[in-house]
């Protein structure tokens, strides 16, 4: 796959530019192509704060994709009303689009949810809550990871839950 050349700012220097295609970009590059709100919680696994974000209270069909790749990561028909001032979503569209990370900062051990693709920070995924979902998982998502491409689901995934958002009535 080769892909334009971007323009690059002459000032800075094109050392790591040459092999892109293969080795992880860099903070330089991302810091390039994301926007200093969404680096600092996608690159530097910072927090949105809660009911700030794009997504908290959404309820439009669609998929949730990550926001530095592009990689399908969520779905509207996982998503739920936690609450909690962030996207809430019982489970990921797939077990291998996200990875798992122990994460024991703030002095106590959560689980980090990243995108398998990137490795780019989603959020957390927070277990035994209540919350009455099939998993009883909710993973804690930062709006300004994802990005909604809003649409009807195709049903092939999984026929899990169709009933599982109460709010949804459309006949
Ligand atoms: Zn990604």
């Amino acid at each position: 796959m080769s892909t334009p050349e971007p323009s690059i700012n002459p000032a800075v220097a094109p050392a790591d530019a040459a092999d892109a295609d293969r080795t992880p970009l860099t903070d330089e590059e991302w810091a390039r192509r994301l926007t200093p709100q969404e680096f600092d919680v996608l690159r530097r696994a910072g927090t949105e704060r809660p009911y700030t974000g794009e997504y908290w209270d959404t309820h439009v069909e669609g998929v949730y994709a990550c926001r530095a790749c592009g990689q399908e990561l969520f779905r509207s028909s996982e998503k739920f009303d936690a609450h909690c001032g962030w996207p809430s979503f019982f489970a990921p569209l797939a077990e291998d689009r996200v990875e798992y990370i122990k994460d024991a900062s703030l002095g106590m051990e959560r689980i980090e949810v990243r995108c398998a693709a990137c490795g780019s920070h989603m959020g957390h995924v927070f277990a035994g809550e209540g919350y009455g979902t099939p998993t009883d998982l909710r993973y804690c998502i930062n709006s300004i990871s994802l990005r909604l491409d809003p649409g009807p689901l195709t049903p092939s995934q999984d026929p899990a839950d169709e009933d599982a958002a109460p709010g949804r009535g459309r006949a």
